[in-house]
């Protein structure tokens, strides 16, 4: 076939393989290649954290038989190793060279590693792919101690599973709260509550120091003030670095991943890049962001297939994320933004409720939720409509949804 009318995806994750069915959805009529570097098909990410129950954890994006049916080739445990841009090829380690038409670079991010003594040690565990979650679940049996490096979501719903499983477990955070970089302070307040009432020790603050062991295997950690805690394993859970070495390599425009239009383009518009290894542009926000999540994958997997199909690409939609712990069930919309004042609906003790963050005008800029699908709805379509809300009648659960906006103040956004 002729390789103006191939696409190769490099990264066969959650956007890549996303792309890959939607292109055949939308009746790309070219080769679509799907190259990637772990040995299994795509799988979702977000059970891998949450799920500890059974082969719960273990959920296929598609069905085995799904790639063959609809003439999606894929290449796994083969690695792409270079772009040359000129000659429009990838070459993967096993040698093979892949001319493309139009390249997407779906290759996601890699957990950032614990820069500390004693890291390297069998026991020190980090989360992102399937091989990482079996280790753990070996690793979490009940009766086991269990010390998280850093309190963002995948450490939080780790914490949660091990202590219902039983575990010891102990979660170090540097920065003074919970989930700093990515909820308000309100919310972390919430779940840290939450967490230490299961008999969770959550220690903010303070910075791990070493890990300990005796050469074969771990046996603490030491934090930065000399206190050491006992533990079996280590989960490193302090955030993921975009995995954009081939683009910089390839000189592609790079920040934190990278750079695309809000239509998935990279700065050569050969190659297309979609997911957590971008640094995309957000119409909706107005500014480059870098979203790690389904949805941000998912729009971007949109953008791609709209760009390569030549049809229309669809509008931006609001940033959402979610997360499950113990019996919390998480829902986020928006962008936490500065300057904004928090109104609570709904008791935190009740188990259900819902944080509307407010800018001076009454508009929400974000929402955060637990146990609250009806508020999540509505806020992130507040937020995407820029509707002003009355703080009195939002902060009483007992007024109706509809009863508490004051206006649209420009058309719907997505
Ligand atoms: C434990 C966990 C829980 C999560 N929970 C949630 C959640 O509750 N809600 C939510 O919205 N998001 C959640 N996320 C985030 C979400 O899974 C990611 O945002 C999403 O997977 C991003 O998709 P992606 O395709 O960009 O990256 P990935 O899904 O990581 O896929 C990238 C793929 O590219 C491959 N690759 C890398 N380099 C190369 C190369 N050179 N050649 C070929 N292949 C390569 C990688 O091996 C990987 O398979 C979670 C993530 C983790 C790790």
């Amino acid at each position: 076939m002729d390789p103006a009318h191939t696409v190769v995806i490099v990264g066969a994750g959650q956007a890549g393989g996303t792309l890959a069915g939607l292109l055949r959805q939308q009746k790309f009529p070219g080769r679509v290649l799907l190259v990637g570097a772990e040995s299994d098909p795509p799988y979702h990410r977000p059970p891998l954290s949450k799920k500890y129950d059974g082969e719960d954890y273990l959920q296929w994006l598609r069905p085995e038989s799904f790639y063959a049916d609809n003439d999606i080739e894929l290449r796994l445990a083969d690695p792409a190793v270079g772009i040359d841009r000129a000659a429009r090829t990838v070459s993967l380690r096993s040698g093979a060279v892949l001319p493309y038409g139009t390249l997407v670079l779906a290759t996601g991010a890699k957990p950032r590693a614990l820069p500390v003594p004693g890291a390297d040690l069998p026991g020190v565990l980090a989360l992102r792919t399937l091989t990482d979650a079996v280790a753990l679940r070996t690793a979490v049996l009940a009766d086991a101690r269990l010390a998280i490096v850093g309190a963002g979501y995948v450490g939080l719903e780790v914490a949660a599973a091990a202590r219902a499983r039983g575990c010891e477990v102990t979660v170090v955070e540097r920065e003074e709260r919970v989930l700093a970089r990515v909820a308000s302070p309100e919310l972390s307040r919430i779940l840290t509550d939450s967490h230490r009432a299961r008999g969770t020790r959550i220690l903010t603050g303070t910075d791990v120091g070493a890990v300990l062991g005796d050469g074969l295997r771990v046996r603490g950690i030491r934090l930065a003030d000399g206190t050491e805690i006992d533990c079996d394993t280590v989960l490193v859970g302090i955030g993921a670095v975009p995995e954009d070495n081939l683009a910089r390599d390839a000189g592609l425009e790079c920040l934190a991943g990278v750079v695309v239009d809000a239509a998935a383009r990279t700065s050569d518009p050969h190659i297309l890049a979609i997911g957590d290894v971008t640094h995309r542009m957000h119409e909706g926000l107005g500014t480059l962001v870098r979203l790690e999540s389904i949805p941000s994958a998912t729009e971007q997997a949109k953008q791609a297939a709209a760009v390569i199909t030549g049809t229309a690409v669809p509008p931006h939609e609001v940033p959402w994320f979610w997360s499950d712990q113990f019996d919390l069930k998480m829902k986020m919309a928006g962008v936490l933004t500065p300057g904004t004042e928090a109104v609570l609906r709904g008791d935190p003790g009740s188990g259900s409720c819902a944080l509307f963050h407010l800018d001076s005008e009454g508009i929400p800029r974000s929402v955060e939720t637990i146990n609250a699908a009806a508020d999540f709805m509505a806020g992130k379509k507040f937020i995407g409509s820029r509707t002003r809300l009355n703080r009195t009648a939002l902060a009483d659960p007992g007024t109706p949804l509809r009863e508490v906006t004051q206006d649209s103040i420009t058309p719907p956004a997505a």
